[in-house]
């Protein structure tokens, strides 16, 4: 499969990593959209939320977990937000599930 955060995964193409265990990658964001720009994301390829159900979810709350471990440790004390764009009406540019987590300045809200 030509993915490019599953080549990530697997080091073909080089990330400024965050954190990463067995099941989960985190790494900065290549184009931040905010001061911090972190994506996290599942080693296993999925494609979107959309194909998120009960034999491949418990990554997902792992993700949140990290996410906030992340925003703990480097103290986003002002507050941050997590997204995630499904699918091309949504702005999904990577057809591999992510999470933007990103702090650092004021967000708007609804976003656009
Ligand atoms: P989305 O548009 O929600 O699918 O998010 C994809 C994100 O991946 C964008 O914010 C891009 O800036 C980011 N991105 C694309 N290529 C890379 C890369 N090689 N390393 C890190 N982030 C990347
Ligand atoms: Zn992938």
């Amino acid at each position: 499969m030509d993915c490019l955060f599953c080549k990530i995964v697997s080091g073909e193409i080089p990330s400024a990593k965050v954190y990463e265990d067995d099941t989960v990658l985190a790494f900065n964001d290549i184009n931040p959209e905010a001061p911090v720009h972190i994506l996290l994301i599942p080693k296993a390829h999925i494609t979107s939320m959309a194909d998120i159900n009960e034999s491949n979810s418990a990554v997902v709350a792992h993700i949140f977990e990290v996410a906030a471990k992340i925003a703990r440790e480097k103290g986003f004390d002002d507050g941050f937000r997590v997204v995630s764009n499904c699918g091309d009406s949504a702005g999904q540019t990577v057809k591999h599930l992510h999470f933007h987590l990103m702090a650092g300045r004021d967000f708007g809200w609804p976003a656009g």
